[in-house]
């Protein structure tokens, strides 16, 4: 499996398996950041935390914080900082994420970095990494448009490039499209992500911590790339925040 990086040696992935993963993965709606993170939990069993996901549930139980999340989300538009910022708070409290997370969807400003570097600094866990899934925007449109979801068991399928099985829990009369991925609001999502979370990858390069993948591939070519840039960056010195771990 990690033979093609033969550049790490075996003391290198040895360390990166053993050690708490706590991550970002950074990229546009539609970038495969969803499908990736559940994969890594496979692997690493370490949770994923998708705000996304959060603020759907909350929107489906009908909380005031799902009240008021719910139009800004169909409209395309970003929840506020101080609110995102309490979600994570609690979630990273839980004893779940204390053996490392994989952060999905979050953050996505400046002010959302900002607070999740204060934020760890006081639980002594800082980040190793953040990976950024690039796709181009003519891919993500179709990836997105084509996306469904069971409403079943949650799991995400692809109608262009992965179809989900003819029959069973997620047929194709247990699928949804998500509201926010129709048409209309697609483009004003991807238009979000550049005006706020793109400029991401400047202050995480800035720190050190960003990593780049080429995210147009076929699932598991991604998980593999996603993969090796994780263990890129721990062959690179993260050998001293074991102690911390
Ligand atoms: P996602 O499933 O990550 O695409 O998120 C769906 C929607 O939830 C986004 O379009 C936003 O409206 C909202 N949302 C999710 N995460 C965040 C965040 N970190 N900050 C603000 N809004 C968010």
């Amino acid at each position: 499996y990690f033979s093609k990086n033969s550049s790490f040696d075996r003391k290198g992935i040895a360390r990166y398996c053993a050690r708490p993963m706590r991550i970002v993965l950074l990229g546009a709606p539609g970038s495969g950041k969803g499908t990736q993170s559940q994969r890594l939990v496979e692997r690493h069993g370490v949770p994923q935390i998708s705000t996304g996901d959060l603020l759907r549930a909350a929107v489906k139980a009908g909380t005031p914080l799902g009240v008021h999340a719910k139009a800004i989300m169909d409209a395309g538009k970003l929840v506020d900082d101080a609110t995102m910022l309490g979600i994570i708070r609690d979630r990273l409290g839980q004893p779940d994420a204390r053996k490392g997370f994989i952060l999905d969807g979050f953050p996505r400003t400046i002010a959302q970095a900002e607070g999740l570097t204060r934020l760890l600094d006081e639980l002594g866990t800082p980040l190793d990494a953040v990976v950024l899934m690039d796709v181009d925007y003519d891919k993500l449109i179709k990836r997105i448009s084509g996306r469904r979801s069971c409403t079943n068991c949650g799991r995400v399928f692809n109608i262009h490039t992965a179809p989900p099985p003819p029959e069973g829990c997620c047929a194709a009369s247990h699928l949804v499209q998500r509201p926010d991925d129709k048409e209309e609001t697609v483009a004003k999502r991807l238009q979000v992500y550049d005006e706020q979370t793109k400029p991401l990858v400047a202050h995480y390069t800035g720190q050190g911590l960003l990593r780049m993948i080429d995210a147009d591939a076929e699932m598991a070519e991604v998980t593999q790339r996603l993969e090796a840039a994780l263990v890129e960056r721990s062959g690179e010195g993260l050998l001293v925040k074991e102690g911390r771990a």
